[in-house]
């Protein structure tokens, strides 16, 4: 049923080290700058962002060579996500998004909504964006939100919120009931009547973004917008989360960088009594504690990587791997603020933002509870434990 669509070998190491040196440029050069506008207007300037990730193709990443994206590996993605979340985290939201719910399609769409999807996703032309959480119902398959099937045709009623690119996205894929006990996903046009997008109240970090509420009210789709089966829809929200969780441990990785890079800077220049504050044991201490946790970060993250690009699932070491992410971005970013002394904890300061905008990570792709439920449930299960250094099943 499901398509592994990213294979390393589709793309070389020499076209990879090219593309991430010109998204890299790009990143710092042209959207960097960016920042203190965004942080003080609280919105995302899209007419000089959006040329610039689509001059390098930042909307197919993962979207295959034959639909006319990247085609990248997992493993070649990893490291683009991971500088993206060393700017501005809006950017690296909705990048994150975007790239993110269009490798779900490659992965699980069928051939026509491929050929329909993929090539205007790649070009940016259209974005999706993923309705998962309800304001009335829980996490994963607690939904309220029904689609009744009527002849050809789905109706949809219910409600969505906190939807990451609810302003900009031409499509939605929206995890709905389509009875009692089945699940399905549907892709829905931001267009079609009875669908209407509010705003949410601006967020913590991450500043700019829109996480919209989404309300449904007899929304029709015809039946081909399904994606996959009548009732495959957990399957599909597990395995599109499953990835999408080691993205947001990359993300982790990203954000985690900046700040200890920061912080070496810092504690190379700060003076005190005399002496630059690297030279103190303490700071010292911290600065080893932050390269620890990302170098275990860094770790976990090819694991994942290398497993998924040779058609593994990973839905233990994805959720582990997200929930040490988030432990250490917050750990990494605390221990920033301490080398940075007050200066830190002022607005216009990248460790202030970069604080702010990892604990947007807690939440992304499922919060810390879900991913220990997950965890346990494949090693209690016995689907998943190795006492072995690899961590490979049996
Ligand atoms: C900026 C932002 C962007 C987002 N983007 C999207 C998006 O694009 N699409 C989308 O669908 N969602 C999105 N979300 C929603 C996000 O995925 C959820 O907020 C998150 O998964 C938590 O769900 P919740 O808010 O319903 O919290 P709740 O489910 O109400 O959880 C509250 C607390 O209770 C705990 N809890 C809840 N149920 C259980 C349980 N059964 N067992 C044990 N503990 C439990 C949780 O772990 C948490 O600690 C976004 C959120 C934010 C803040």
């Amino acid at each position: 049923m499901y398509r592994s669509v990213n294979r390393e070998d589709e793309v070389d190491d020499q076209d990879h080290h090219r593309l991430k040196e010109r998204v890299f440029a790009a990143i710092w050069d042209e959207l960097a700058p960016l920042e203190a506008a965004i942080e003080d207007d609280e919105s995302l300037p899209y007419e000089k962002m959006w040329p610039v990730l689509e001059r390098v193709g930042a909307f197919g990443f993962l979207v295959p060579r034959e639909y006319g994206g990247h085609g990248l590996s997992i493993r070649q993605y990893l490291p683009i996500i991971a500088e993206f979340a060393k700017i501005q985290g809006a950017i690296r939201v909705l990048v994150h998004v975007h790239n993110s719910f269009a490798h779900a399609l490659s992965e699980l769409a069928d051939e026509d909504q491929r050929r329909t999807l993929l090539p205007g996703l790649a070009r940016g032309e259209n974005s999706i964006a993923f309705a998962l959480t309800e304001p009335e119902r829980g996490t994963g398959a607690d939904l309220g939100t029904t689609a009744r099937r009527h002849g050809d045709e789905y109706v949809l009623d219910g409600r969505k919120w906190l939807i990451t690119n609810s302003d900009i996205a031409s499509h939605f894929l929206v995890l709905a009931k389509t009875s009692e006990a089945e699940v399905s996903s549907i892709l829905v046009e931001r267009d079609r009547p009875g669908l209407t997008i509010e705003s949410l109240p601006e967020t913590m970090g991450c500043k700019g973004g829109q996480h919209g509420e989404l309300t449904f009210h007899g929304v029709r789709v015809p039946v081909r917008n399904r994606v996959g089966e009548e009732g495959q829809g957990q399957a599909n929200l597990e395995r599109a989360l499953e990835i999408s969780r080691v993205f947001i441990a990359a993300s982790s990785l990203g954000t985690g960088q900046r700040a200890f890079e920061l912080s070496l800077r810092h504690a190379r220049q700060r003076v005190t009594f005399g002496k630059p504050i690297a030279q103190r044991q303490a700071i010292q201490r911290y600065l080893a504690e932050m390269a620890m946790d990302l170098q275990a970060l860094r770790l976990m993250l090819e694991d994942c990587a290398v497993k998924w690009d040779a058609g593994q699932r990973i839905p233990a070491e994805a959720s582990l791997c997200k929930l040490f992410g988030l432990e250490a971005v917050g750990r990494v970013t605390d221990r920033a603020l301490l080398v940075h002394g007050g200066i830190g904890y002022t607005r216009k300061h990248p460790i202030e933002r970069l604080y702010r905008d990892a604990r947007l990570n807690w939440l992304e792709e499922g919060t810390p509870t879900i991913q220990h439920l997950v965890a346990a449930r494949e090693f209690l299960d016995g689907h998943w434990w190795s006492d072995d250094f690899s961590g490979v099943r049996p």
